[in-house]
């Protein structure tokens, strides 16, 4: 992957010096990670017109050093990492006006750094300001994510052709994530979603021990991670039998949203106006009620970022922004279907970044 994040860093310090700001502090993980590489599970950034500090401890000080390299200093001291960040605060001049990430911080450490606000700085509360540069992929990240595709992509071929009825959805899980270790995942990008029969109605059902019966749908969701990012890959299938009617016609219903997402997506539509496309083509087939979550998110760095496709979301969707078109039916004591791709966002149109059959397939 090639080094952005001088040119990122460089971006935030515009947008800080536009919102009268002389510094930031980024405690976001990935945001961290975004703009110096650094890959620990504790940290703190201060980035400021004149200096870069990443404030860690001792069990980085090999690994935060190589990661961040010259970009930033880094310091592994002893000692917690807000009271250094504060201490060395006084040395760095020209900073008064100092932003923190709102949307991340506790409530504790926002206290704290009120407690300190004293002059001669303030502290202003800001959110998704890293986030907002994140949303646009440069193509280094689209590649990655699409590496993260293929890859989940191949772990869903290789674990779909096991899958048998009398298995458990934990079985399934076992097998689709252990292929996709096998196929190049460095993580998962969350906890894997198998869920059978009624419980497929649950969009966000917690894997269980259930045992899978012929005729029964099964809902798979995962995503894989390549060099830190995400895909997200939905498909419902039925096990050990040919679907009934009602299931082949949910399904098509499902897909039909989809495919006029997938067309009519375009950087430049609001987030509303891109979750109306398939939203529209459900509650047309009179399903609108079925439908209860919004059509796709941003992913990247993290498996939910921005921007939204979503009833609430007003803000037109950036060029270069990579979101998942995941509609859904869930039918309470049925079951139900959706379908999740991930696609890059262009003026032009949407162009998919992962490649799995569309249509109701049956496994064993
Ligand atoms: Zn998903
Ligand atoms: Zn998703």
């Amino acid at each position: 992957m090639s080094d952005r994040r001088a040119e990122r860093l460089e971006a935030l310090r515009r947008r800080l010096a536009s919102d009268g700001l002389d510094g930031l502090v980024v405690v976001s993980l990935p945001n961290i990670r975004y703009l110096t590489g650094f890959s620990g599970s504790s940290g703190l950034l201060f980035a400021s017109g004149g200096a870069t500090v990443l404030l860690t401890d001792f069990r980085y000080r090999e690994q935060a050093p190589a990661e961040v390299g010259d970009l930033a200093r880094v310091s592994t001291e002893t000692g917690g990492a807000w009271e250094r960040l504060l201490k060395l605060l006084p040395d760095l001049a020209g900073v008064h006006r100092v932003g923190y990430e709102a949307h991340v911080l506790t409530v504790r450490d926002a206290e704290r750094l009120a407690r300190n606000g004293a002059k001669p700085w303030t502290f202003q509360p800001v959110a998704d300001v890293v986030e907002a540069l994140r949303a646009v992929k440069a193509p280094d990240e689209i590649a990655a994510i699409r590496a993260a595709g293929a890859v989940a992509t191949r772990a869903l071929e290789a674990a779909t052709v096991g899958v048998r009825a009398g298995q458990t959805e934990l079985e399934i899980a076992a097998a689709l994530e252990g292929a996709l270790r096998r196929s190049g995942s460095e993580w998962y990008a969350f906890p894997t979603i198998v869920a059978s029969g009624p419980r497929s109605a649950l969009p966000h059902a917690r894997t269980s021990g259930r045992v899978v019966a012929p005729g029964d749908l099964l809902l798979v969701d995962f995503g894989a991670v390549v060099e830190g990012y995400c895909s997200d890959l939905t498909r419902t299938f039925v096990v050990g039998a040919e679907p009934t009617a009602r299931q082949r016609e949910i399904h098509e219903v499902v897909r039909r949203a989809q495919g006029a997402a997938l067309a009519g997506l375009r950087s430049g539509l609001t987030g509303r106006q891109g979750d109306a496309l398939a939203r529209d083509v459900i509650a047309q087939a009179g399903l609108g009620e079925a439908f209860g979550h919004s059509l796709g998110h941003g992913l990247g760095l993290e498996v939910h970022e921005a921007p939204r496709l979503a009833q609430t979301a007003e803000d037109p969707l950036p060029a270069s922004a990579v979101v998942t078109v995941e509609p859904g039916v869930y039918l309470e004591g049925w079951g139900g279907i959706r379908i999740e791709d991930d696609v890059i966002l262009q003026t032009t149109g949407a162009e998919l970044l992962t490649e799995f059959p569309r249509e109701l397939l049956r496994l064993g």
